[in-house]
């Protein structure tokens, strides 16, 4: 799967997918990630790609004509027909892993991110598919967001995880969250992992684990028990 991402701080991107199974995965080439510096489509000499608010308001927007220039040339750099392309933004529809999923099918990605007081409106109807929020709260710009979505996405790759980091078994991939998980020491400051798990009992440790589940779904996420 390739991921094309528009960004004003292309190094953010290039350093945060550098780490760990994202990083390894880049390396098999089982998935490529580009970051593209909007600010190389400027046509302004100081390289300024904002302007202020129409109608007034406080800080800057990010213009049109520097974005649709980074995207003509992105879009023109792979002729994948499965393409959709994405602006993270706080007013979007909310990442969860049903949407994860649903991006997964997709093979390329390209992403724009906003920054400062966001983006001219006309860029997103210009060139946008979908606009997807990674939560209600508000970010600086779009980067850490854009590097959310490729990493959940990336995981669902076939190769990405190894068989022992299935993604077939964890939170929300049956509706709930994922039952808690113990490893040694058997006892530390006198909590103990539960006896169950220590037993060799498969049926007995899946009924636990089952069980626990739900409780912990019940506890901290009750919504999607609805
Ligand atoms: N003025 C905008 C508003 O009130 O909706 C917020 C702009 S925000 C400061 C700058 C950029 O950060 C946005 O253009 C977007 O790309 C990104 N961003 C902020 N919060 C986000 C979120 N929750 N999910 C995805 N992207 C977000």
């Amino acid at each position: 799967m390739r991921f094309d991402i528009m960004t004003l701080f292309p190094e953010m991107i290039r350093q945060t997918m550098s780490y760990s199974i994202v990083g390894r995965a880049c390396e098999k080439r089982l998935i490529q990630i580009y970051a593209h510096d909007i600010r190389d489509y400027s046509e302004d000499k100081h390289r300024r790609v904002d302007d202020t608010p129409c109608g007034g308001g406080k800080g800057m927007l990010m213009s049109v004509p520097p974005i649709d220039r980074c995207y003509q040339y992105v879009k023109s750099l792979s002729d994948t027909g499965n393409c959709r392309t994405v602006y993270m933004s706080p007013q979007g529809r909310v990442l969860n892993q049903k949407v994860v999923r649903e991006l997964a099918g997709y093979d390329r990605l390209i992403i724009l991110c906003g920054h400062y007081e966001g983006v001219d409106r006309r860029a997103v109807e210009l060139i946008c598919d979908d606009e997807i929020s990674v939560g209600d709260y508000v970010l600086t710009g779009g980067e850490l967001a854009a590097c959310i979505l490729v990493d959940s996405v990336s995981r669902l790759i076939k190769g990405v995880l190894s068989d022992e980091e299935c993604h077939e078994k964890e939170s929300f991939s049956d509706g709930i969250l994922e039952y808690p998980q113990y490893t040694r020491p058997v006892t530390y400051k006198g909590m103990s992992v539960p006896e169950v798990l220590l037993s060799g009992d498969h049926r007995k440790i899946e009924e636990w684990r089952r069980e626990a589940a739900y409780k912990l779904t019940e506890k901290n996420r009750p919504d999607l028990l609805k």
